[in-house]
Parts: C-alpha cells; sequence; structure tokens
C-alpha cells in the first residue's frame, strides 16, 4: 500500500481580471498556497488553500487563516503528522492532523486534496468517485458580481447571460440604497431568464436593516439571500421575515454548524465549501447532515485557482445535497480565454486545461484524481516568495 512520503507548499499568485471584494475583504484574490504532495511510489498530487486573513465565523467563532500562515502550519505541524499514512485512509489522515494541532482548516483542507488527487491517480478513479460517486455530472455555474460600480456590473451581466450563465450573485452590504439600485438594475440587464441572488456577507447590521432592504429588493425576484446579518439567531429572525429563503454561509463551517441550523431553523439553504470545514471528507458530513435535515445546498468557494476549483466541482459532484449551481468559477488558462467573462475571475490558471462550460454548467472532470492536471511552467511563473 503507498503511503504518504513528501509535502512541500509554494505561494502563489494569480493576475485578476477585474478587482473582486465583498463585504469585509481587504486583501487581493488568488493569492494562495499550493501543496503539492507524493506518496512512496512517487506518483504527486495538488492541493489549494485559497485562505484570506480576512474570512471567519460570526463572532470570532473561526479565524482567517492567510497563505503564509497556512504555510507554516503545514511545514512545522501537518507534514510531521502524515508522514506514512496509507493513501485512501482518509480517516486517519484527519485524526492526525486535528490532534496535533486545533482548527486551520484551511492548511489541513489544502493537503487533504493533494491527498484525495494522488489517491485518485493510484486507483484510477476519479475524486467524486472517492466521495461517494456521482450525484450530478453537470454543475450549473453562478456567477459573482463582487463590490463594483452599478454600470460597470450593468455591462458585465449582460454579458455573462448572453454566454450562457443562467444564475447570477450580487453582493450587496454595503449601503441599503445602493444595494437596492444594484438589484434592480441587474434585473432590468438580464431579463427574466436568470436567476439572481444576493450575498451580504453579514453586512447588514441589524436584522430590522436586512428585512426592510431584502423586502425592497423581493419584487425583482431573488432565488435566495445569503447571510444578511452575522449570528445564527440573527439570519433565523431574517428568514422569518422575508419570503426568500435564506443561506448560511459565514454561519455554517461544520456540520456541527449545520446542526444548529437545523434545530433552530435559521435556513433553508447552506453554502458547503471544500475548506471551512478542512477538507472534502467532512465537506460530506456537512452535506449529509443537511441532507437529514431537509437543507439543500450549493458549493461555493473562495474565487480558487484551478487547483482548489478541481475540489469545489468533485464536492459538487458528489454530494447528493448540493443541487443548487454553485459560485465556483471556470478556470480558464489564458490560452483558451477569448474575452469571455462567465465565472472567469483570472486572466490566467494553473491547470494544463480549461474546465468545459456547456449550456451555463461545468463538465465534472472523469480522468483518475482531480482529473485535469496542473500547468508546472505557469506554477513556476506565478510563484511569489510571500
Ligand atoms: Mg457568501
Amino acid at each position: 500500500m503507498p503511503t504518504i512520503k513528501a509535502i512541500e507548499t509554494m505561494l502563489v499568485q494569480l493576475p485578476t481580471r477585474r478587482e473582486h471584494k465583498w463585504t469585509g475583504l481587504t486583501e487581493s484574490i488568488g493569492r494562495y498556497l499550493l501543496v503539492r504532495l507524493t506518496d512512496s511510489d512517487g506518483r504527486v498530487g495538488w492541493g489549494e488553500a485559497p485562505a484570506l486573513k480576512d474570512w471567519g465565523g460570526e463572532f470570532g467563532r473561526y479565524f482567517g487563516e492567510s497563505a503564509s500562515i497556512a504555510q507554516l502550519v503545514i511545514q512545522k505541524y501537518l507534514s510531521p503528522a502524515l508522514a506514512g499514512v496509507e493513501l485512501g485512509n482518509f480517516a486517519e489522515m484527519h485524526a492526525r492532523m486535528d490532534a496535533v494541532i486545533r482548527g486551520y482548516p484551511y492548511a489541513k483542507a489544502a493537503v487533504e486534496f493533494a491527498a484525495y488527487d494522488v489517491t485518485g491517480r493510484w486507483l484510477d478513479l476519479p475524486v467524486h468517485m472517492l466521495l461517494g460517486g456521482r450525484a450530478r455530472a453537470l454543475i450549473p455555474v453562478t456567477h459573482s458580481i463582487g463590490l463594483i460600480s452599478i454600470a460597470e456590473a450593468e455591462k458585465e451581466v449582460a454579458q455573462v447571460a448572453a454566454e450562457g450563465i443562467k444564475t447570477i450573485k450580487i453582493k450587496i452590504g454595503v449601503d441599503v440604497k445602493r444595494d437596492i439600485d444594484m438589484v434592480r438594475t441587474i434585473r432590468g440587464a438580464v431579463g427574466e431568464d436568470v436567476e439572481l441572488c444576493v450575498d451580504a456577507n453579514e453586512g447588514y447590521r441589524t436584522p430590522g436593516e436586512a428585512i426592510t432592504t431584502v423586502r425592497a429588493m423581493e419584487k425583482y425576484r431573488l432565488k435566495y439571500v445569503e447571510q444578511p446579518v452575522m449570528g445564527i439567531e440573527r439570519i433565523a429572525e431574517v428568514a422569518r421575515a422575508i419570503d426568500s429563503p435564506v443561506m448560511a454561509d459565514e454561519s455554517a463551517w461544520n456540520a456541527h454548524d449545520a446542526v444548529q441550523i437545523s434545530e433552530r431553523r435559521a435556513a433553508q439553504i447552506v453554502s458547503i465549501y471544500t475548506t471551512k470545514p478542512g477538507g472534502l471528507y467532512k465537506a460530506m458530513e456537512v452535506a449529509a447532515v443537511c441532507r437529514a435535515a431537509g437543507i439543500i445546498c450549493n458549493v461555493n468557494g473562495s474565487v480558487e485557482t484551478g487547483v482548489g476549483n478541481l475540489a469545489n466541482i468533485h464536492l459538487a459532484a458528489a454530494a447528493p445535497a448540493a443541487t443548487l449551481s454553485c459560485v465556483v468559477p471556470v478556470s480558464t488558462p489564458a490560452e483558451w480565454q477569448k474575452g469571455q467573462v462567465g465565472g472567469i475571475y483570472y486572466r490566467d490558471d494553473l491547470i494544463v486545461a480549461p474546465m468545459k462550460l456547456v449550456d451555463g454548467a461545468i463538465e465534472v472532470p472523469t480522468g483518475p484524481g482531480m482529473g485535469i492536471d496542473v500547468d508546472l511552467a505557469k506554477i513556476e511563473k506565478y510563484q511569489v516568495r510571500d
């Protein structure tokens, strides 16, 4: 049985297509940590920590990680603890990682993705099969409009809709009037055939402010309202007062959070990440709790490079509770970019071939491991010191 032999890390920075921000974010996306895991037979697997220092749970419940913090945690703690673990023994991997250091789910997820990749390559199986199977073969894409001007957003969504993307998420939580104007303008630009969702990233100060704002937007038809305020009890208060379903994101990191959300009837939808719970193995636990509770899910993330985004796609394919369109990039290296904008957040990417977009949905790769190889020359090109 092959075992984990070596774990190396490197920092990269991808060039962005445009600035992409949300409420609370103070750093640039795309400066992330890559992990290269080598097994005892010499096979290699890759993972990524799309760690952001500004991204955490409610009321200090979870903390931000940066690429440099994730790098330190992996080098100093996770890598020594994982040497010799059998490929495929994800239960043992997580037990060892959780025993050696508490928290740091992004660092743990990055190492675990690389282990899934290498295990799939060893067994000649795609990662979604290692997670239990392919519940869906196409992952509809939600394009995210960050905190940009209304005029810029109006232009971008028209093109995104013309490219066949069927759901658009609008970042709000900034200013009540601006947020309502933005939603009205975007509905006008895309017409009735595109679904709109809004994400406040806990930006409204009180449930009352969120309720008043959302009620004014609901005439433009919202598919869901994501994390309007901070706190499970407080989103529950909003959920009871509006017609649109509420999605928990910052309030929903792991399976225990999903239990609390279910118990308190705080949200009808949970946003699952590969990273918030600390990897794919634990993300499937979140999905299982949600499925048992009748909560539906999407897969959402932190605008990963293609390396981390492949993990998103395999989770979105494997988790039966994840039935909604997903806020994932359409990872596309520069050679395949022809001016399209739907799901494109970077001007280049770190994988050798683009994700295939068909009628607004990404085709789940079926090759071994993560299914698309990394581009070593691109990784070298975009590597940074710190
Ligand atoms: Mg969100």
